[in-house]
């Protein structure tokens, strides 16, 4: 059953051949054997789980199942659930349990889906490694010397090594596309907007989209259906209709034009992962789509405006972790400001205190308008390129970092380094975009194991349906989505 596609788990499920709390205690005893190695989950509660499973059994008994029902899904730990600690990879919420579901969670769990546990993560969902997590590092499951990707590493862990059929993750700068490009995932960030805010807590709100991470597009499309939909407690949520996500997996490529954006495969792509990503291009033209080149000439600014940008949002949103209301608080102080400082000097780790610094100093009063405002409107001149891009092809394809899954503690010292691993994404959260990474081959790494590659697909506002059924056709025509890392088996 690990390897199953939800399809099958949900046949599976209608057909009585395995029940929701035996597919749950598979998977938890799966999570019992490697995580303590991987590292994936923060917090697994198996009673409450299996309790959520025998739910589940009885509604598929009553007839009442829906595609998710009985499915165990993980959960990214920045999504509060009601009764679930709820930590976001950080010690100032190390002891916070969730009075409420995020939006995300209560659909998952209106769907009948089982909630398995919740993930590890970069600290505050700022990192690309997965090593800010106050609760350890999460190891790559193609190579345990190596970092999962981030944000969300858990996630992508987890799935990858089949500790859950597929999670959540969030992506703000590129945190759910990263990750599935290490560990050989399919993951779609949706345009900003689609997936409600509501209890995901906040890094870069304007930037901060919650996607599916699976092991497939079809597996995406299937969690796209429970996760998308107008929340009113989320003021930037859209008010659209409800899509079937699944509804464009089988349409043909002919005719397809893939723009290719000159400043994406240039200088600082690894040799490898270019090659991966040519390849898959030349199976895209192999099913019938045609390619033409186009440019993002503001790519390069990209990673400048966003570390002005996402620290400045960080910075307001995370003032609200006081020591009062709720998590850690210092237990010795004189008096309310050395409580806060204590409080916060103590909560926060390395990486969170460098953003919070770098953001309260771009929104000072002396400096706002030559960076905050500046950068605002470079973000706008990065919207535009994409606007003009879009006038030439229908998607735009391209790799989704420049690089396989990099060793643990390789970039820890030179956080530019780091920054740098967003170079692909950023632009797609500054633009608002939906953008996908799909498996597209490997890479092997210099002890030979073989390291995934994933292949960027950039769409149109709202066209997640259309790039889901380009990943598909992909994913009828190879089989790079269904490999397993050897070390977990
Ligand atoms: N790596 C980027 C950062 O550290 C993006 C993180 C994310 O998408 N959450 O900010």
């Amino acid at each position: 059953m690990i390897n199953a596609s939800l399809k099958e788990l949900a046949a599976a499920l209608a057909a009585r051949k395995v029940s929701s709390v035996e597919l749950t205690q598979e998977f938890l005893g799966r999570i019992d054997r490697f995580n303590p190695d991987l590292n994936a989950y923060i917090t697994v509660d198996a009673g409450k789980s299996l309790a959520q499973a025998q739910t589940a059994d009885e509604k598929i008994a009553r007839g009442e199942a829906g595609p998710l029902t009985g499915i165990p899904i993980a959960q990214k730990d920045i999504f509060c659930a009601k009764g679930w600690r709820t930590t976001c990879g950080s010690k100032m919420l190390g002891n916070f349990v969730s009075p409420y579901d995020a939006h995300i969670v209560e659909q998952f769990d209106k769907a009948g889906a089982v909630n398995l546990g919740k993930t590890n993560m970069d600290e505050f969902a700022m990192g690309s490694s997965n090593e800010t997590s106050y609760f350890g590092q999460v190891k790559n499951p193609w190579d345990f010397d190596r970092v999962p990707g981030g944000s969300s590493g858990g996630s992508a862990a987890a799935v990858a090594a089949r500790l859950a059929p597929a999670a959540t993750g969030t992506d703000t700068g590129g945190s759910i596309r990263q990750p599935a490009s290490l560990c050989g995932l399919s993951g779609l960030k949706p345009t900003y907007g689609v997936c409600s805010r509501f209890g995901m807590i906040a890094f870069a709100s304007s930037l901060d989209q919650a996607g599916p991470m699976a092991k497939s597009a079809e597996d995406l499309a299937l969690m796209m259906n429970v996760m998308a939909g107008f929340d009113s407690r989320d003021s930037t949520s859209l008010e659209r209709d409800k899509e079937d996500y699944a509804r464009d997996l089988d349409q043909p490529l002919a005719g397809l034009k893939i723009g290719l954006p000159r400043e994406y495969f240039a200088d600082g792509l690894d040799v490898g992962v270019a090659q991966v990503v040519q390849q898959a291009i030349d199976q895209y033209r192999k099913l019938g789509a045609q390619t033409v080149d186009i440019s993002l000439p503001n790519t390069r600014l990209s990673i400048p405006v966003y570390y002005v940008l996402a620290p400045a949002e960080a910075s307001s949103n995370l003032s609200r972790f006081d020591g009062v209301r709720y998590g850690h608080r210092a237990p010795e102080y004189t008096d309310l400001l050395g409580m806060y400082c204590k409080t916060r000097a103590q909560g926060f780790g390395a990486e969170v205190k460098r953003r919070i610094m770098i953001g309260t100093y771009v929104l000072s009063a002396g400096y706002y308008d030559a960076y905050y405002l500046k950068a605002q409107k470079i973000r706008r001149l990065i919207a535009q390129d994409f606007a003009q891009a879009f006038r030439q092809c229908d998607v735009i394809m391209g790799p989704a970092a420049p690089g396989t899954a990099f060793k643990l503690g390789e970039k820890t010292d030179d956080p530019v380094a780091m920054y740098l691993q967003d170079i692909y994404t950023i632009a797609v959260n500054l633009a608002g975009l939906p953008g996908m990474s799909i498996p597209a081959g490997f890479v092997p790494g210099n002890d030979g194991k073989p390291l995934p590659v994933g292949l960027q697909i950039i769409g149109n506002y709202f066209s997640e349906s259309r790039m889901l059924g380009i990943g598909h056709a992909y994913q009828q025509a190879t089989d790079w989505h269904t490999r397993m890392p050897a070390g977990i088996m």
